[in-house]
């Protein structure tokens, strides 16, 4: 077995894979803590009751309801049932959860959760979970192929049999077979020029899929978080919020009573991003942005609880919370779409198995909850590497056809043969401002049809792209060249499952032509494949409902 990707939802499938008896490896074009869960901070949530009453079925509904009903009923429910047992495993493994008066793990509460259900580490959660799971990987001798960057599925005999990849450090495209696949490649937060993800969050998973025949799921869903730090876009974590933290705007007034009056600063992300976004396009901004006050906190719960936000709002924004409120505004954050999957991570294709941020399984529908893409990344992680670990002992042969292996090698060196052209860096900025602009926390028709010529106009620049670099070591020209022609498919893909959402719901909402939420005719999922002309072709799916029927959805 091969999963390419090792943050938390790679590494936790190849620990249940492996511990199911099967012979696994990752593949990380990063070091496996460098991986983007580790910049994850507030926490992941589990109906513990350690802090309040709490159960899993309470844990659904308000997952549901934050969904905006989009979410698949009954994947969420697994995701909330299986939710406590897998954080107690991550504490017995040796995850140094912050701790209650009488030493259970300590929850907080976060955005639109109906009570305090998120365990954290401190505002370090995600290091945390990345070295404990790479521990549990070392503790078990896994092969990392580290510093791989996969590129190509490869497709023999109507399943998915392995991957091309590019070796980063020695150079050369090496193939690796394997029976079952898991992509664990995270999110796609680079397509746009203001976001909280990493530079190595380009969607590479979700467009290796897409290419190979597999369906990709909501993709019109990027959440925008409300409070990324001016100007870097780095994050702010929700959890100073569910510490007590207020958001105000020039008026030096909390806002959020004109919008969601009962949850205020914890109401979900989406009601947040577009109140905030309102105040500043109607002149009640500071600088472009509003404010988050942690002040009234005090030095010594800000010390505590919220040392890494306090270390990067000095570092990157000159701001010491203690003294003064943070300049935040809403940036890109997560896709709630991706790979479309089962509750068991497999996709429509045999073989082929797809964990965490780059899958759509879909339990955030069209918004997630804070704390969920944890849980998501270690539960669907975990069945992701059972239910393939057990295909592949069960399964025996695997080839990787030399035929392949030639088209790759050939497609790569037209691309670094070619001397003249564009760069890549540029066509990506532009990618990334332009989606900015177009498809961002308000969407319009017009700007929607724009996005799409602009992304029709970037490819064909994409058809001429030049590596400058000819070298084989560390060549981040060609990666960054590859990574972009993930992002143009994606980018696609998005544009036209906007287009055809004509209404609000969620992370999409058009106030100006659909401003209401339109169950009669979408409370269903997007869902985009290839057409045989390799272009996007729009399909619809109902959403799985069990027992939560729509409501006006208020906080
Ligand atoms: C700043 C920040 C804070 C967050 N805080 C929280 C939080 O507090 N709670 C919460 O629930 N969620 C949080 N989230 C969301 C959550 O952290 C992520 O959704 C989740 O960690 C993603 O995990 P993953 O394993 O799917 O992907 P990642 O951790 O991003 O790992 C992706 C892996 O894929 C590899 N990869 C990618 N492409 C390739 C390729 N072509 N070839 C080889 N390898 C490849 C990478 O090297 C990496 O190892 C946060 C997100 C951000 C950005």
């Amino acid at each position: 077995m091969l999963v390419i990707g090792a943050g938390c939802a790679g590494m936790r499938a190849a620990i249940e894979a492996h511990d199911l008896g099967a012979d696994v490896a990752l593949l990380s074009k990063i070091h496996p803590v460098r991986s983007h869960s580790g910049a994850a901070e507030g926490g992941i949530n589990a109906a513990l009751g350690n802090a309040s009453d709490d159960d899993p079925e309470q844990h659904a509904f308000d997952t549901v309801k934050g969904s905006d009903y989009l979410g698949d009923q009954d994947a969420i429910q697994v995701l909330c049932d299986e939710a406590p047992d897998d954080v107690y495993q991550l504490e017995r493994w040796g995850a140094v959860f912050s701790r209650t008066e009488d030493g259970r793990i300590a929850q907080r509460p976060f955005g639109a959760a109906g009570a305090p259900r998120t365990a954290y580490a401190a505002d370090i959660t995600g290091h945390v979970l990345v070295h404990v799971l790479y521990e549990q990987v070392m503790k078990r001798d896994l092969p990392v192929y580290e510093e791989f960057f996969a590129w190509q599925l490869v497709l023999n005999d109507g399943r998915c049999q392995g991957v091309i990849a590019w070796d980063l450090l020695n150079g050369g495209l090496k193939a690796i077979g394997a029976k079952t696949v898991i992509l664990a490649t995270g999110g796609a937060g680079r397509l746009y020029v203001g976001t909280t993800n990493a530079y190595a969050c380009t969607g590479d998973g979700m467009a290796m899929a897409l290419r190979v025949g597999v369906a990709l799921e909501d993709m019109e869903m990027m959440q925008f978080h409300p409070t990324t730090l001016a100007p870097t876009g780095v994050l702010i974590t929700e959890g100073c919020r569910g510490e007590g933290a207020y958001l105000l705007n020039s008026e030096n007034d909390r806002f959020l009573k004109r919008y969601a009056p009962n949850a205020m600063e914890l109401a979900s992300r989406d009601v947040i991003s577009r109140a905030e976004q309102t105040e500043i396009d109607e002149g009640r901004g500071v600088d472009g942005n509003v404010l988050l006050d942690l002040r009234h906190l005090g030095a010594e719960r800000i010390l505590e609880r919220l040392h890494g936000t306090r270390e990067l709002s000095m570092t990157f924004a000159g701001v010491d919370p203690i003294y003064d409120p943070i300049p935040v505004r809403p940036g890109a954050h997560y896709h709630m779409g991706g790979v479309d999957t089962d509750v068991w991570g497999l996709t429509s294709m045999e073989g082929m198995y797809a964990a965490g941020e780059c899958a759509c399984v879909s339990v955030h529908g069209a918004n997630r909850l804070g704390g969920n893409a944890l849980m998501e990344t270690i539960t669907f992680g975990k069945r992701a590497g059972a239910h393939a670990a057990e295909w592949a002992l069960s399964n025996t042969t695997v080839e990787v056809p030399p035929a392949l292996e030639r088209d790759a090698e050939r497609e790569l060196k037209e691309l670094l043969d070619r001397t003249e052209g564009e760069r890549p860096w540029s066509i990506r900025n532009e990618l990334a401002e332009t989606m900015h602009v177009n498809f961002g926390v308000f969407r319009r028709e017009d700007q929607m049809k724009r996005q799409g010529e602009i992304v029709e106009d970037l490819r064909e620049r994409y058809e001429r792209v030049v590596v400058e670099d000819k070298g084989e070591i560390f060549n981040n020209d060609l990666t960054q060249a590859l990574e972009l022609g993930f992002l143009l498919d994606l980018a696609d893909s998005m544009v036209i499952s906007g287009l055809a959402r004509k209404e609000s719901r969620g992370a999409h909402a058009r106030p100006y032509d659909y401003p209401e939420r339109d169950d009669d005719e979408y409370l269903k999922h997007t869902i985009v494949a290839l057409d045989e002309d390799g272009r996007p072709r729009l399909d619809w799916r109902p959403v799985t409902m069990t027992k939560w029927e729509p409501k006006e959805r208020t906080y």
